[in-house]
């Protein structure tokens, strides 16, 4: 172990057994700063060489390397920020990297700055942390890693404490993952800011005990750094882009609607966000989404997207979207269903509603007939939803007649329609020739 250092190579090997060594589970606080003063006591090469293996994968893990750099200050805090901005220029980072790398570069530039303050220059790009293509991207990466590599990932990150990352932090949290959760609920306590509210929310609502546990006791430490906790279940992350325009489709047979938002501050990037209720069954059925449109794109996503369906886009109010979508996703958590993960990153583009109101749609409706709760086999078995009223499989069954010519219908064999009749207490059916023109698309 008293080989003689030669030159750069020699440092490098120090520096690997230093961090080799470190066993972070079992060090104190005091045993890390040891060890990064070892580091620093390697000179300008010692810190780059950790640097470097840290952005490498299969080097020295990054958490203990992220721990060290978290020790450094002044002059060394520097050289391992100069080493991060030279390897952001040789090579390019994937997300994780730049993630982890933009992270570990703020907190040195901190760290150095009470001997040379400067501007930071290299901000996490914006297209990482508000795109919602781009975050998918991160995710499904990230995903992909091993959960000590997720650990190693998040940890700079939730040092930092910068506001801006929570976007990151609640994309991680919509893969629902108890390790993934339990190390961000922890974390938050260091965002000292309202705008961890709605994760902090979230983690309360999971079914980990642990995960629950833990967002308790970091709530309670923001709330001991004056943070005003009182709103933490109206707090939302919302987008504040404007809304271009949103629309929906009219409530199809089994009560299923898309509702649909665009935002966007300019005509030249336009998110588009498309949630499929479903009032029976899931709540939130589907979920997907494009940025970075143009609004000639948009137009001809609105209008293939209606041909796929074979259903045409009406308007819709935004409070009347997001109440929608609300509502959906109230049901969903009421029937103990997961929510999908991309929709925990989509709804901010949605947004919450601002005023109550009358839906379209009843979420868990029940027949109008008979009071009986509908499930999913009513709809495939003759049951009917048309707007707020339904009929379930068994009174769907009965003989129907015409509501305007009360000739008698056969559901099976004559051309049927069905309406929301009496202000939502009835179904009503209707046959195919009163229908010309009278029938305002209330289902099928
Ligand atoms: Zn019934
Ligand atoms: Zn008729």
């Amino acid at each position: 172990m008293n080989k003689p250092g030669n030159g750069a190579s020699g440092t490098a090997g120090r520096v690997d057994a230093l961090v080799g060594g470190l066993d972070l589970d079992g060090a104190t606080g005091d045993e890390v700063a040891a060890a990064a003063a070892e580091l620093v006591a390697l000179g300008r090469e010692g810190v780059a060489h950790l640097v470097r293996g840290a952005l490498w994968r299969g080097g020295p893990g990054r958490e203990k390397a992220a721990a060290l750099l978290g020790c450094l200050a002044g002059e060394a805090a520097r050289w391992a920020a100069r080493e991060i901005e030279r390897q952001l220029d040789v090579r390019p980072l994937n997300p994780t990297e730049q993630v982890w790398a933009s992270a570990v570069l703020r907190r040195l530039d901190e760290a150095a700055s009470d001997q040379e303050p400067r501007a930071p220059q290299h901000a996490l790009a914006d297209d990482l942390l508000e795109d919602e293509t781009e975050l998918l991207l991160w995710r499904e990466e990230f995903a992909s890693l091993p959960h000590s590599e997720q650990q190693a990932v998040l940890a700079p990150i939730l040092q930092d404490g910068d506001p801006a990352l929570l976007r990151l932090l609640e994309v991680a949290l919509s893969l629902q993952s108890p390790p993934v959760d339990g190390a961000i609920a922890a974390g938050l306590s260091r965002f000292a800011t309202q705008e961890a509210l709605p994760l902090l929310r979230e983690l309360l609502r999971r079914p980990d005990a642990a995960v629950r546990k833990q967002a308790r006791a970091s709530l309670d430490a923001l709330e001991r750094q004056g943070v005003d906790a009182r709103d933490l279940f109206v707090a939302v992350g919302e987008s504040d882009e404007p809304v271009r325009g949103v629309f929906a489709t009219v409530p199809e047979g089994d009560g299923r609607m898309a509702v649909l938002v665009a935002r966007g501050s300019t005509a030249a990037r336009i998110r588009l966000v498309a949630v499929v209720v479903d009032p029976v069954e899931a709540g939130i059925a589907t979920v997907w989404g494009e940025t970075g449109l143009t609004e000639a794109d948009l137009q001809h996503r609105l209008s293939s997207y209606a041909g796929k369906l074979g259903q045409r886009l009406v308007r819709l109010d935004l409070n009347t979207a997001q109440a929608l979508v609300a509502a959906a996703e109230r049901y969903a958590i009421e029937r103990g269903r997961t929510l999908p993960s991309d929709y925990l990153v989509w709804r901010r583009c949605i947004g919450r509603p601002k005023a109550p109101t009358r839906l379209p749609i009843v979420f868990g409706p029940v027949c109008s007939r008979c009071g009986a709760r509908l499930r999913g086999g009513d709809i495939l078995r003759g049951g009917v939803i048309a707007g707020r009223a339904a009929l379930c499989a068994r009174c769907g069954a009965e003989p129907v007649v015409c509501e305007s010519c009360a000739r008698p219908l056969d559901r099976h064999t004559d051309e049927v329609f069905a309406r929301e009749g009496a202000d939502g207490a009835k179904v009503e059916f209707i046959c195919a020739r009163c229908s010309q023109g009278r029938v305002s698309g209330a289902g099928r």
